[in-house]
This record gives structure tokens, sequence and C-alpha cells, in this order.
């Protein structure tokens, strides 16, 4: 098999080496004979496992004193529903800056008052909002770090007034955060940490316990981090498998390497697509996402053409999102300058 170029969008890329340690976590876990397929999520070795992947989470992020490591099950989207389970009293405040934020206020309206403090959807979410004002009678403010399917990314993060939670599904592991600015920080594992099937929520302890509602138990934080992440069966396999991925985050250098890495990724393809006239970028320059580059043919009648050659060079994955349209290339950690050197140069020779 020859080699592809793997840009999907997620479930997504994973070095070799994380996915050789899978497979031999399958045949054989922490030699125990038996495969983590088939062992007691209470039994030392897999309590171990998920010790051990708190651990190298805080480690990589340098996560302080006072926050709790979950491994729960739903996908981001459970977090949706779960944040404001936990913490709307009154009222939630929401960034608007696609789909996935759009739905995460959604789902908080389920349980109570959502105020949008700025959105982006007049234009088709091609920029993040600015100069917005989170009002202090908030329960939390709730912001998505990078837009996966628009391809935009938060460059800094406000001063919130209140409690402020983020998803970063799309952007974990990518680039240094100062989590102490945070309450809450949650990400499905699909993109940058792990395989699907474990969402991480990293959530300080402090902010629980506030709400005057009963909350289901699936549904409390307190209920999670009381039963140390095992209140029900997590999800064994894509713990043990992300782990693996922490590991390899860590030998390569961490999350300051993840950022080079991403940043050379970036440049040079946002290069080629500022530079190539048959091409255009889907969104403001100032808000660029490293992690996932939108694009568009100016001449639609190249479809056909530029599909044809991407494809014939390996690449996987690179259509636009159904809602986005275009092209996206989503360049997670895992993914090789070479694989963007070979994008780079379709889109360079495919209309000679
Ligand atoms: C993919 C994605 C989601 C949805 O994640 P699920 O695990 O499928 O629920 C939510 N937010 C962002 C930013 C995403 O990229």
């Amino acid at each position: 098999m020859s080699k592809v170029h793997n840009f999907s969008a997620g479930p997504s890329i994973l070095a070799p080496e994380v996915i050789e340690a899978s497979m031999e976590g399958i045949r054989n876990f922490a030699g125990t004979g038996l495969s983590v397929l088939e062992v007691s999520h209470r039994g030392k070795e897999f309590v171990a496992v998920v010790e051990e992947t708190q651990a190298t989470i805080k480690e990589l992020m340098n996560v302080p004193d006072g926050y709790e490591i979950l491994f729960l099950g739903g996908g981001a989207s459970t977090q949706f529903l779960m944040v404001a389970y936990n913490l709307l009293e009154t009222k939630g405040a929401y960034l608007k800056t696609g789909v996935w934020a759009a739905n995460a206020a959604k789902e908080a309206k389920h349980l109570g008052n959502v105020e949008v403090v700025a959105s982006s959807e007049d234009k088709n979410y091609s920029y993040i909002p600015k100069g917005y004002t989170i009002p202090a009678d908030a329960d939390y403010f709730h912001c998505t770090s990078n837009n996966t399917i628009y391809g935009t990314q938060m460059k800094s993060f406000p001063d919130s007034p209140v409690t402020m939670v983020c998803d970063m599904s799309s952007d974990i592991l990518s680039r240094q955060v100062d989590v102490s600015k945070f309450g809450l920080i949650y990400a499905g594992a699909q993109k940058n940490m792990g395989p699907a099937g474990v969402t991480v929520v990293i959530v300080r302890k402090d902010i629980l316990g506030k709400v005057s509602r009963a909350i289901p138990s699936m549904m409390n934080y307190q209920v999670h981090i009381d039963k140390e992440t095992m209140f029900n069966t997590p999800p064994v396999f894509p713990i043990f498998s992300m782990l693996q991925n922490l590991k390899w985050v860590k030998k390569c250098g961490g999350v300051d390497e993840m950022q080079r890495r991403a940043a050379a990724r970036a440049e040079m393809l946002y290069a080629e697509i500022d530079s190539n006239p048959l091409f255009k970028g889907n969104v403001e320059v100032e808000d660029r996402s490293q992690m996932n580059v939108c694009f568009v043919l100016n001449d639609e009648s190249l479809e056909e053409k530029f599909n044809a050659a991407w494809k014939a060079a390996g690449i996987s994955g690179i259509k636009g999102h159904r809602s986005a349209g275009g092209y996206r290339a989503s360049m997670y950690n895992a993914l090789p300058l070479e694989s963007v050197e070979a994008l780079v140069n379709v889109m360079r020779t495919f209309n000679n």
C-alpha cells in the first residue's frame, strides 16, 4: 500500500507508533496475557492506565492544582448539555462562532437562559467576533477555541469576568493554553488526542455544586469525580489508545513542539493558498485556524481536475464539510509536514 496523506477532520490521523502500541495492547495488555479489550476497568493494570493518562495530561498542559480530569462517553456533544446541567443557574453566555458553538448554546437552552454575546453567523462564520462584552451576571461564558468546520481559531481568550468554559475538541494539545483561565475545558478525543469514544473534561472543582437543580448522576461531574471517573464503565480502549498518543506527544517534545509543527504546516499551506491564483482562503486572515484550513477554487469548473489530482497523489479527506463546501485540510498533531508538501505540490501543478 502506498502512503496515504490523511487530512481527515475527525476521527483523524494518529502516529503509526500510536496505532502499533494500541494494537499491542489489544494483543497483550501490560503483560497480563489478556487483551485490553477483555479486562476489568477496575483491575490494577487499567486503573494505572487511567492514572497515568490523567498525570500525562496534567503534565503536558500544565494543569494547576484544583482541577480534576475525567474520561467520559457521549462525545463533545454530550458536554454541550452537561455543562449547562452543572453550571447554568440563571444564564449562560455563548460566543457563536460556528455550528458546534451554536449546538452548545442550543443544548443549554433545555436548561435555562442563554445569551449569545456575539456571533459571526452573518458572514458564514468566517471570522471570530472581537470586542464583545461578557455579561458579569452570567453563570459562565462558553467559547469554542477552534471552529473545525469553518477553519477559524481564537488566537487569544478574553479575560472573562465569569467562569470560562471552552470546547477545545479540535485544537487541544496543538498550542499552549493557560488552563488557569478556564473553569472547564472539554474535548472529544478523536481530533487531536486519540480515537473516538472518549471525551476529556478538565474541570476546576470549585465551580461545581452551585446550581439548585437536581442533576441526574450520569450528567453530574461531581459524581464522576467522586468515583474517580469510573462511575460507569469508562471507554477502556479509547483511553488506553489516547495514553499511547499522549506518550508520543511527550516524546516528541510536548505541546511546544506540537505548536511549532502546527505553525510550520499552516504557514506552508496558507502561503500556497495566498500565492496561487487558482485558490482562495475562506476566512479572515487574522482568524485562520492552524488545524483546519478551508479554501475554495476560484474557478469551480476546475473541481474535477483538482479532485482527480489530489486523489492520485494519495491525499485523503480534504473535501469540505457539507455545511461549508469547498476544501478543508485538517492538519492535526500527527500529520507530517511532507503530507502538506504533497498537497501544495498538487495545488501548484494540477492545472499545468
Ligand atoms: C467534532 C467537534 C464536536 C463534536 O464532537 P462529538 O465528539 O462528535 O460530539 C464538538 N465541537 C468541536 C469543536 C468539534 O470539532
